[in-house]
């Protein structure tokens, strides 16, 4: 997967390369980053990337011309998805991780600063895609987030495939508790049923947690999964 970010932070990347097992994707050569400066194709001797808006207001917008030369620059892959990070994006969901991991081998990254882009960048992307409804300064956390998510769904980046599949939001329920050694915290028990060595029995309990946590912390997400299983 090759991953491409336009970004006039270029060094807030570096650390996704010591990122444990994102990292070790990386260094294996399962994604590769480049990271491009819209500074580097500013033309003026400023070299200048932003300027005031129209019409006035406050802060600066991000100029079109050195973002449309970075797009530019940059080789196409057949399979090529050009994301652009905004606050006014569709909320991103791990099923658009999931697309993106595997129907795609380039993405593309638009981060955005100041007050945003020219509204004339947004024809150089597929999706806009926001990380919430809150606002950051730059696009890079988001893009970093994105990174992340989709570089841990390619193949041989984490240990096991069942680890993906059972994972919350891989369907509508959340995930079920997880303990380890020692059976006994602080007088805090792990559960005598995953202690039985009753697979049956576990599974079971697994089951009724998922459905007890999503129906607790996520109506949403259960109103979703119960009329899914009405419909199945
Ligand atoms: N004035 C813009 C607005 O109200 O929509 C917000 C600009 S924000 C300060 C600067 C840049 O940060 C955006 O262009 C975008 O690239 C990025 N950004 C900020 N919050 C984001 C979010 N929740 N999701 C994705 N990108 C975000």
């Amino acid at each position: 997967m090759r991953l491409d970010v336009v970004s006039l932070a270029p060094e807030a990347f570096a650390p996704l390369q010591g990122l444990g097992v994102i990292g070790r994707a990386f260094a294996a050569g399962r994604a590769e980053l480049h990271v491009h400066n819209p500074r580097d194709y500013a033309t003026d001797r400023y070299r200048k990337v932003d300027d005031e808006p129209y019409g006035g207001g406050a802060g600066m917008v991000l100029k079109p011309e050195p973002v449309f030369a970075a797009v530019e620059a940059i080789p196409g892959l057949p399979r090529r998805r050009v994301l652009l990070m905004s606050p006014q994006g569709q909320p991103l969901q791990q099923a658009d991780l999931r697309r993106w991991a595997t129907e795609y081998n380039q993405l593309l990254f638009l981060c955005g600063h100041y007050e945003g882009f020219d509204e004339r960048i947004r024809c150089l992307a597929d999706e806009e895609v926001s990380i919430g409804d809150f606002v950051l300064t730059g696009g890079e956390l988001p893009a970093m987030t994105i990174i992340n998510g989709v570089v841990r769904l390619l193949p041989g980046t984490v240990g096991t495939e069942a680890c993906l599949e059972e994972e919350s939001h891989s369907a509508l329920l959340l995930e079920h508790p997880h303990y380890t050694r020692p059976a006994n915290f602080r007088e805090m028990e792990v559960p005598a049923v995953l202690r039985s060595g009753d697979h049956g029995a576990i599974a079971r309990w697994r089951a009724e947690q998922q459905e007890q946590r999503t129906r607790e912390r996520r109506p949403d997400l259960y109103a979703r999964w119960k009329s899914q299983q009405a419909a199945e």
